[in-house]
């Protein structure tokens, strides 16, 4: 990507050249949960926000399976909460975007719009992006029926019509737990055979609450408050109809937000970061955490932990550095 050195007041960004200990890129439940352990070990941590404030969960309303909030909480507000108490500590949020970045040597180098940071350690909690139908509807009723997380939101649904839309393992697995809850799905998909395994296709086949439209895409979801109905198309026929749906629960795959480290970090085929268990990516110094790194849970109390962890294990990182240990000693 080419970048823009120039701010609005005419300084290159060479001119805003700052040094950090800790330099956090996401303001998401990961973010913000480094931060916060960053801040209380001393290490006065800088979080970019990226353009997203808060992260995914700041977009919904309901958030009943955090711990700690047992009448729940709003999304918008238990990241802000999570910011307030980083701030608390000491952390430093800085409404920026990383745009570059260099991790051949430490200090790293990490281009925003305006400032260029060197940054001792970096923890990388930029998330992922839940890939939308792009229908009509779909953005207007997210969170009044539209969702992409099961485990969040099935209970808002019991006893109600739902579909579940999407042909892979992800989709059939939330369909089978959607189930527990609901009275029907119709899982509605664009091919005329599944991506998901066949075992667990057959489980899906023989759940009495399960049944499938294939070949068929979603055109529009209706709704004014809710979803009421949604418009189908036959994508081999052409054939145009209408469903009646209380929910629309989209499955059809996450894009982690890291494609600012290919080439620099080891990566899995989907674009997330591996890391060991410890939160350290391929780079010393450089640790992932949340759904950047995680195809599997993608959810606020697991990216935090994961925030937690990666932010323990930078501190660490730095005290090793600080008594001029070897290389090998830093991943002892
Ligand atoms: C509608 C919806 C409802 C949900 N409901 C629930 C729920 O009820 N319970 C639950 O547990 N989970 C829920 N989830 C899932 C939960 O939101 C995610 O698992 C969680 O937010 C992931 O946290 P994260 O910190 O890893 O990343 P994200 O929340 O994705 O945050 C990523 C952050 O990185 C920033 N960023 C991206 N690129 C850059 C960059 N280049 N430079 C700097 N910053 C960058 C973004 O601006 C953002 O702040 C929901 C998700 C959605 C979409």
């Amino acid at each position: 990507m080419e970048l823009n050195l120039s701010n609005f007041s005419g300084q290159t960004a060479e001119e805003h050249e700052k040094h950090v200990k800790v330099l956090i890129l996401g303001s998401g439940p990961a973010g913000f949960t480094a931060a916060l352990y960053a801040a209380r070990a001393d290490l006065e941590p800088v979080v970019l926000t990226g353009m997203e404030l808060g992260g995914q969960v700041s977009l919904t309303y309901a958030v009943d399976n955090y711990p700690g909030f047992p009448e729940g909480i709003s999304g918008a507000e238990l990241v802000e909460r999570f910011q307030k108490q980083a701030e608390r500590f000491g952390a430093k949020v800085e409404f920026d975007t990383a745009t570059q970045v260099d991790l051949s040597k430490r200090p790293f180098k990490v281009q925003t719009y305006g400032t260029t940071y060197l940054a001792d350690t970096l923890i990388i909690a930029s998330g992922a992006t839940a890939r939308h139908l792009e229908i009509p509807g779909e953005k207007e009723l997210t969170g009044r029926g539209v969702s992409y997380c099961a485990t969040c939101d099935a209970y808002f649904f019991k006893e109600k019509n739902v579909i579940v839309v999407g042909g892979g393992d992800s989709a059939l697995e939330e369909s089978l737990f959607l189930a527990r809850f609901v009275k029907s799905i119709t899982i509605v998909h664009r091919r005329d055979e599944f991506r998901a395994g066949a075992i667990l296709q057959d489980t899906v086949r023989t759940n009495p609450k399960i049944k499938f439209i294939l070949n068929t895409v979603l055109t529009e979801i209706i709704g004014k408050e809710a979803v009421t109905a949604v418009n189908m198309k036959n994508v081999v026929t052409g054939e145009e109809s209408q469903m009646p749906v209380d929910g629309v629960f989209v499955f059809v795959g996450h894009t982690p937000n890291t494609q600012l480290f290919e080439g620099q970090l080891e990566m899995e085929s989907g674009g997330y970061l591996v890391t060991d268990k410890l939160m350290r990516t391929s780079v010393p110094g450089v640790f992932a955490a949340g759904e950047a790194a995680d195809p599997h849970y993608r959810q606020v109390i697991t990216s935090a932990g994961m925030g937690a962890a990666a932010a323990l294990r930078a501190n660490q990182f730095l005290e090793h550095a600080s008594r001029n240990e070897k290389e090998e000693a830093l991943y002892a």
